[in-house]
Parts: structure tokens; sequence; C-alpha cells
């Protein structure tokens, strides 16, 4: 590493990014050491207003688009190169953690500062980014600020989608925008050289190893199923088991023969049946009708595809006397990052002595949209016991500040590209 990199990497400070992320807490802070601060909201209005506070603290220009993603820009010495940029979000889930998301704005944050302090001169911009309403809480679907930016979804598409309150989003990021005056105004679909963002590992594989640093290899693929269940209720004391088309006894059947069908000896295949909807729900009546939704995830592409394929056909089998329907609801194929932006987070971690291991993540995130329009990657760090979307998320100040070097010096190496 070069001398004023080390220089920059050195000023990046524990203390103070720490004492940022507990600033940022106190923001929509809920009982348990939580977060609740929904997308668009009164709570992420004012995490803007400091963000944008302390950006401009040092003259840093402040920039928003027609989704709200937030941009801090330190200039490079070509004006005219595409920026590399870093971030993540600063919504939560609505009893979210004090370091989901929030960690990466923040790290970004204190990766520009300490570069800044250095006086260190880089040949691209470098931008951070808060990308709008990722988490999905209040406004589905998720990842919709990076859905806009890279082109994949349009911004009229999310305009009429209304949270539980019937609140429109036009309206809500008509108030954030309104709040936050006197931003730059960016076009949506600005170009980016590369995007790395800093994020909490949300499993336990790190703390489990040992190591400090997660060098990102993807983002595991997904499928979201509904399957829909039909039988017939009856009386449950004078119906013969054997004249049953029972929709919950077939959907336990179902989600056994799923559960088979997902079996690896590496424990790496994913699959979860999280919701249950049972008509008519009463402990004397054979239940008729039975949704459930099935999620399955695979880092690898042919294994998840295979599996995708698999689970109707699976589903059919085992269901016995009842009809079934398989609804395919999410299609999201595992995204591999890049291999120089992989390398340089390695290689900065290797640099800076810290112990690190390569791995899938298993959560999605912004950076699985900007994987499609340039070369990205993650960096991880490890949380207590890998708990995350939870009151309880945790994570050392030590190993924060350890994301946040390793994020500066793999900046520094991509922006002089
Ligand atoms: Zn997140």
């Amino acid at each position: 590493m070069r001398e004023a990199h080390q220089d920059a990497v050195a000023r990046v400070s524990e203390e103070r990014l720490w004492r940022r992320l507990m600033e940022m807490a106190q923001i929509g802070a809920i009982p348990g050491n939580g977060v609740n601060r929904a997308a668009l909201s009164k709570e992420d209005i004012a995490a803007r207003k400091v963000l944008i506070g302390w950006a401009r603290e040092r003259n840093f220009e402040v920039g928003v688009d027609a989704i709200g993603n937030l941009f801090v820009r330190r200039p490079g010495q070509d004006a005219a190169a595409a920026p590399v940029i870093t971030g993540s979000h600063m919504d939560s889930q609505p009893r979210g953690g004090r370091f989901d998301g929030i960690f990466g704005v923040l790290a970004g944050l204190e990766a520009l500062q300490a570069m800044d302090e250095a006086g260190v001169k880089t040949r691209r911009p470098i931008e951070l980014v808060a990308w709008t309403n990722e988490e999905g809480g209040r406004f589905q679907p998720c990842t919709m600020g990076s859905a806009v930016y890279t082109g994949a979804r349009k911004l009229e598409d999310f305009l009429e989608v209304r949270d539980n309150e019937g609140v429109a989003l036009r309206d809500a990021l008509w108030q954030t925008l309104t709040a936050t005056p006197g931003l730059a105004r960016r076009p949506v679909n600005a170009p980016a050289a590369a995007y790395i963002e800093a994020h909490i590992e949300q499993g336990p594989l790190l703390e489990n190893a040992g190591k400090t640093i997660g060098v990102v290899t993807g983002i595991q693929g997904l499928r979201w199923f509904n399957i829909e269940v039909s039988g017939r209720t009856d009386h449950a004391g004078t119906t013969p088991l054997a004249l049953r088309q029972d929709a919950l006894r077939s959907s336990i059947q179902i989600i056994h023969a799923l559960h088979e069908l997902t079996r690896d000896a590496t424990d790496t295949v994913r699959f979860t049946v999280g919701r249950m909807l049972v008509t008519p729900n009463s402990p004397n009546s054979v239940a008729s009708h039975v949704l459930f939704s099935v999620d399955v995830r695979h880092p690898d592409p042919a294994t998840i595809a295979g599996l995708g394929k698999a689970v109707e056909p699976a589903a059919r089998k085992a269901a016995g006397p009842c009809a079934i329907t398989v609804t395919s609801t999410l299609h999201d194929d595992p995204c591999v990052f890049d291999p120089n932006v992989v390398d340089a987070v390695e290689r900065a971690a290797n640099a800076l002595k810290l112990p690190s291991m390569r791995l899938p993540s298993g959560a999605s995130h912004d950076a699985m949209y900007l994987a499609r329009v340039c070369p990205t990657g993650m960096i991880f760090v490890p949380c207590e016991k890998g708990v995350s979307h939870n009151e309880a998320e945790n994570a050392k100040p030590a190993d924060l500040a350890a994301g946040a070097r390793v994020l500066t010096a793999a900046l520094l190496e991509l922006a002089n590209k």
C-alpha cells in the first residue's frame, strides 16, 4: 500500500465511527436496543439530515436522485471519470438493529473523511450512497433505490405503492425530498465505475471461524413459491380418516417432501416455510384449504435452478388426495461478484493483517442490483451470534472499524484504476 493510502487508512477512527453509529441508533430507537426507522418516514428524514450535516462539515457535495437515493461526493482529479461508489441503507426493519445498513453508510463516510484528513488524492471521484428503502418493511418490494438506480425497475413502477396506512410512496418521497432541501439533483441512472458495500454479516460464519473480515464472493439465489392446497372441510369427530381430503395433513406431507428434496450434506441449501394460512382454522374441523410460502436459496446457479424446478413436482407427488396450485412469487438468480473487486477487498484485509475468509452472502443486498451495472463486491464484519433483523443485533467497535479500514483501502485502490 502506498504511504498516502496507509495514512488515510490509519485515520479511520474507531471512536468516531462508533459515536456516529450510536447517534444514529437514537433515531427511531425502540426498547431492547433496537431501531425502527422505516423508509421515507420522519425517522428516515431525521437520519438523512444528520448524514447531510456530517457531510457538509467536510464540505462534501450532497446530492439526491428522483427515488431519494442520497449521495455524498468526494471529487477526484479526473472530474469526468465515473465515480467508485460505496454505501448501504439507513432504513431498518420494524424491529431492526443498530448496525444493519447504517454501518455501511457510516463506514463509507468514515472512509471519505479519513481520505480527506490525509489529503490523499484519487483519480476517480468517490461517492457514498444511502439507498432508499432497502428493507421493504414499509413499502414493498425491498431494494427499491438500487433497482431504480441500476435501471432494473422504473420509478413510476413504485410511486403508487402504499404502506399499511394507505400512504402512497409518491407522497412519502415528496415529503422526504422537501424536508431535505438544497441538495444537488442527480440523474437517476448516473454511471458507476465500481461499487463496494460494507455490511454486518447477519449470519454466524465469521464469528464461528474467528475471522474479522468476510470477503464476499456473491449473493445466493432464491426462489419463492406460494403453495395452495385444496381439500374439503369435514367434521373432526365423524369423518373417517380414509375419506378425508385434509389440506393441512397434505401440506405437512408436502413440506416434509420439500425438506427431503433440499437436504444436503454441507448444509448450504436454505429451505424455509415461514407463513401458513389455514382455513377454516378451527380445532374440530378438517382443514379445507391451506396456503403456505416456500423460500429456497443457494449460491450456485445450477443448484438453485435445479431445486427451483423440482419444487412443484415434489409437492404434487406428496399432495395425497388434495389438489394443489404452485405459484412462483420471486426469482433471483445468484449474483457472482467481480473478481477484481473481491481480490481488492482480500488484498486490503491481508495488507492490514486482518484474519479474513471468503463467503457468499446469505441475505440480499443493494449490491445485487449494482453487480448488474458495474464491478461490485462486499465486505462483511461479524455480528454477535449472527443475530440480525432483531433488536439484539450487536457488533464490536473494533470489528466495525476494521471493516471501515478495509473499505478505505479497497476504495483507494479502485479509485486509482
Ligand atoms: Zn441491510
